[in-house]
């Protein structure tokens, strides 16, 4: 078969397909233009799932005539003045959106210069452009892209639904409003509701706008730096997560990105204090020497490469680590909504509800709440201490069969105003620990609670020496099917480390006979099972301590205070004051709150008093 060269209309589908992937990649692109071009309102509308219609409009600085019909061919661009791809400030350089689109949809470029009398219309069809006309238009850009794909059937057909196109528009865009707080967004069309982001002063109001209210009040504030690079922005308690990662907002020198290492980093910082399937929400601005960061990776654009990953992972992963645990035993605001809605018995309120018109009557509309405050800085106002190390801490050892210690004495009147959590006053269905605060009350899941401070404190334990353990007096046998029985003694050493010693006893069994003492007294067939499902779902060669969180969660789990067990006033301030004194004591190992606190001003609410 001869070799011969591919007409240029072929050779720019091609190269289109990289640019222009799917309905949502033409507006990211277009949205970038009307940035580059220094628009200060932008509006986007979309029909179809942006297949049928995607149109933005700019109020920016416009094109000539003779730029109109230079924009829309290949590798045709304004942005890199001095043709240095080390030194880019706009968001495009690569001259090919215009020309991509051109050559898989129908494409009318309106445009009047800033300061020209007239403005001017150029229209692409299959990569062929006709000659400018004059146009109708006042000021900035309008760019209208019809029949997406209709010359590339195949790209069409690997479309999903319009609402899962329109879908992915919106997100699309929420990624670009993140970045650029300054400038007014309209998000509309028939196959959508209105989004309007008016322009803001700062980030954070326009994350606030982004994320809602909720996510405003249950997150914490991030703005740390090391080795040159800086991150800043807010990131969501434990307690506020969702089943997927789309909530994870990153750009880098303003630019939106989608890369693997930061939400892996992100993931990471929260593999301690969220169940497995759960993500965090955040949105996180990084900054650095251009040249630390290749973004040249990908047509897109939306890939990166750092020069120094290692330092940005342990930049985003030491950043937030260490606001979770100053956040303490922050509450999640979003769990006091939760707890008030249900009190209300209507569903949680809306993100857009006026905070001021409490004007609900009777018991159908939800109160909105005031608070415009993240939890830490509202724990902070409510004078919350972040618990200091060291204070009322159970000893590693502790008698096995003291469940929760006896405490220094902390019971009312002075604990309720000189701790956190305060002062126990109830313990009702033999789980919850009902205190007094110093300005409101607060309710403790009192398993869950437990289960973090073991878990943190068989952590600590096995970061240092080898975790204590106690010999069974009579060493436990557990029968499980041959498989997990051989998979538990495969790992014998590894789990020696933790504290939980085991051997083979015959086919299909193993005997227990010490387990690490601070879990106290505990289910061992129920515990070593449970282990033994954890093997199963790792892979044979990875280490133990690779997993180390998940064993260590699977223990601490047998090993807590079960719910069901009655305590007395000691007991339950005893395990309040653990709380206080433990990282991470606002949520249980699964992410779930261990406790929530309802200030009186919420309470006073409740009552139609406020
Ligand atoms: P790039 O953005 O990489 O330069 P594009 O194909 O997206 O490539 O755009 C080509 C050129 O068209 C830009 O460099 C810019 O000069 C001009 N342009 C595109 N959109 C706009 C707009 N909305 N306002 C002003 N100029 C624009
Ligand atoms: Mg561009």
């Amino acid at each position: 078969m001869a070799i011969h060269a591919l007409p240029d209309h072929i050779i720019n589908q091609i190269a289109a397909g990289e640019v222009i992937e799917r309905p949502a990649s033409v507006v990211k692109e277009l949205v970038e233009n009307a940035l580059d071009a220094g628009a200060a309102e932008i509006e986007i509308v979309t029909a179809g799932g942006g297949k049928g219609l995607i149109r933005v409009r700019d109020d920016g600085r416009g094109m000539s005539h003779a730029d109109l019909e230079t924009a829309v061919l290949r590798h045709h661009t304004s942005k890199l003045p001095g043709n240095d791809l080390k030194a880019i400030e706009t968001l495009g350089f690569r001259g090919e959106a215009l020309a991509a689109i051109g050559s898989v949809a129908r494409l009318i470029v309106s445009s009047r210069l800033n300061g020209s009398d007239d403005a001017w219309s150029v229209s692409v069809e299959n990569g062929k452009a006709d000659p400018a006309r004059p146009a109708a238009l006042e000021r900035g850009t309008v760019i209208e892209v019809s029949d997406l794909f209709f010359s590339t059937p195949a790209r069409l057909k690997f479309l999903r639904s319009d609402r899962a196109e329109s879908n992915a528009i919106t997100d699309i865009c929420r990624r670009l409003v993140l970045v650029a707080p300054t400038v007014g967004f309209t998000l509309t069309g028939e196959d959508r509701s209105l989004m309007r982001f008016r322009p803001a002063t700062d980030a954070s109001d326009r994350v606030h706008d982004v994320m809602g209210s909720q996510f405003a009040q249950s997150a914490i504030e991030i703005d740390a730096e090391r080795g040159g690079v800086g991150i800043r922005g807010l990131v969501g308690l434990p307690t506020f997560s969702r089943a997927n990662s789309l909530r994870q907002y990153f750009s880098v020198n303003d630019r939106p990105v989608r890369d693997r290492q930061l939400t892996g980093a992100l993931n990471a910082a929260y593999a301690d204090v969220m169940k497995r399937g759960r993500y965090p929400v955040a949105a996180l601005g990084l900054s650095c020497d251009p040249a630390q960061v290749d973004i040249n990776v990908h047509p897109a654009k939306a890939e990166i490469r750092f020069r120094d990953a290692g330092n940005v992972r342990a930049l985003v992963i030491g950043s937030i680590r260490e606001a979770l645990s100053e956040a303490g035993i922050a509450p999640s605001r979003a769990a006091t909504e939760r707890t008030l809605s249900a009190f209300h018995g209507a569903a949680p309120t809306d993100k857009h509800a006026n905070v001021q018109s409490a004007s609900w009557k009777g018991w159908s509309a939800p109160a909105p709440l005031a608070g415009a405050n993240g939890g830490f800085a509202e724990a902070e106002q409510a004078g919350l201490r972040v618990p200091q190390a060291g204070q009322t801490h159970l000893p590693i050892d502790q008698p096995p069969a003291a469940a929760v210690s006896t405490p220094p004495e902390a019971g009312p009147p002075d604990a309720a105003d000189e701790f956190p959590l305060g002062a126990a006053m109830a313990h009702l269905h033999k789980n919850y620990i009902v205190t007094q605060s110093r300005d409101g009350l607060v309710i403790v899941d009192q398993h869950a609670a437990h289960e973090r401070i073991v878990y943190e404190r068989l952590k600590s334990a096995m970061a240092g020496e080898p975790v204590p353990r106690q010999i069974l007096l009579i060493p436990e046998v557990v029968e499980l099917d041959a498989d997990d029985a051989g998979r538990l003694a495969e790992r014998g050493a590894e789990l020696a480390e933790l504290g939980l010693i085991l051997e083979p006893f015959g086919h299909g069994a193993i005997l227990v006979t010490e387990t690490p003492s601070l879990l106290g007294q505990i289910d061992i067939k129920a515990m070593v099972s449970a282990i033994a499902d954890d093997l199963a779902e790792w892979d044979a060669s990875s280490r133990l301590v690779e997993h180390l969180n998940q064993v260590a969660a699977t223990m601490a789990c047998y090993g807590s205070v079960r719910s069901g067990r009655i305590l007395n006033t000691q007991e339950m301030n005893a395990l309040l004051r653990d709380m206080e004194a433990t990282p991470n004591a606002g949520q249980c190992n699964h992410g779930r709150p261990t406790f929530v606190e309802l200030k009186l001003s919420d309470i006073e609410r409740l009552f139609g008093r406020r």
